[in-house]
């Protein structure tokens, strides 16, 4: 089964943009999952980055209200996608825009 979603080591001051990754191997199991931006296949060979999303569950939530470490939701996507999210860096656009398309209600 394909898969984007995984974990990451995340609090919320930190970037939510991870390190960039190579391009996916066809062992990845995220290689047949589709780029939530642009809907292409993540193995398509293109560069991938992991973007943290938030907590999962209640014990989680109150580390993330409280600024702790705690292990994040995290999606990936393609690093020129994510990078492509934001071409303005002003408040309230970019990852943050996309993150709430996908994580409503969270703060
Ligand atoms: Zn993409």
């Amino acid at each position: 089964m394909a898969t984007n979603v995984t974990y990451v080591r995340w609090r919320r001051d930190e970037p939510r943009e991870g390190r960039v990754f190579p391009a996916l191997s066809e062992s990845h199991s995220a290689y047949d999952a589709d780029c939530w931006l642009c809907g292409k296949p993540l193995g398509n060979g293109s560069q991938v980055q992991l973007l943290a999303i938030g907590p999962e569950d209640e014990a989680d939530r109150i580390k993330h209200h409280e600024g702790r470490w705690y292990s994040a939701l995290a999606i990936l996507l393609h690093a020129a996608c994510v990078q492509g999210a934001e071409p303005e860096p002003e408040p309230g656009t970019g990852t943050e825009g996309v993150v709430s398309m996908f994580v409503p209600g969270d703060d």
